[in-house]
């Protein structure tokens, strides 16, 4: 009788991390958001404004936010902000309509 194979290695051996160290701080590892600077979001939560849609003012240690909806200003950690992340409504770049710009990977760098 043949038995389904069972799928074995590959699955937790990555996972092993030292729990000891880390303990409580960091459950589990939350991929980072690509936000960039111009990018709508929306959070989990939304503003009590009744808005959920948040402009990227800015990216760095902190993420910071500005409601769309009241104009507020908030700054999450990257860490806060990776977890109540839940959607992008607007990239600052779209992807259409880019005639030839001949752009590579040019971040940000303004034409000088
Ligand atoms: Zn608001």
């Amino acid at each position: 009788m043949p038995r389904e194979p069972q799928r074995v290695g590959a699955t937790c051996v990555g996972q092993a991390i030292r729990r000891d160290l880390t303990e409580k701080r960091a459950p589990l590892a939350i991929p980072i958001t690509p936000v960039r600077v111009g990018d709508v979001v929306k959070l989990k939560k939304e503003h009590p404004c009744g808005a959920n849609e948040w402009k990227i003012i800015r990216v760095g240690m902190d993420i910071g936010l500005e409601c769309v909806g009241c104009g507020r200003k908030v700054r999450l950690v990257r860490y806060e902000f990776d977890r109540r992340f839940r959607a992008f409504l607007r990239r600052a770049i779209d992807e259409q309509g880019h005639s030839a710009a001949t752009a590579d990977e040019q971040d940000e760098a303004p034409p000088v």
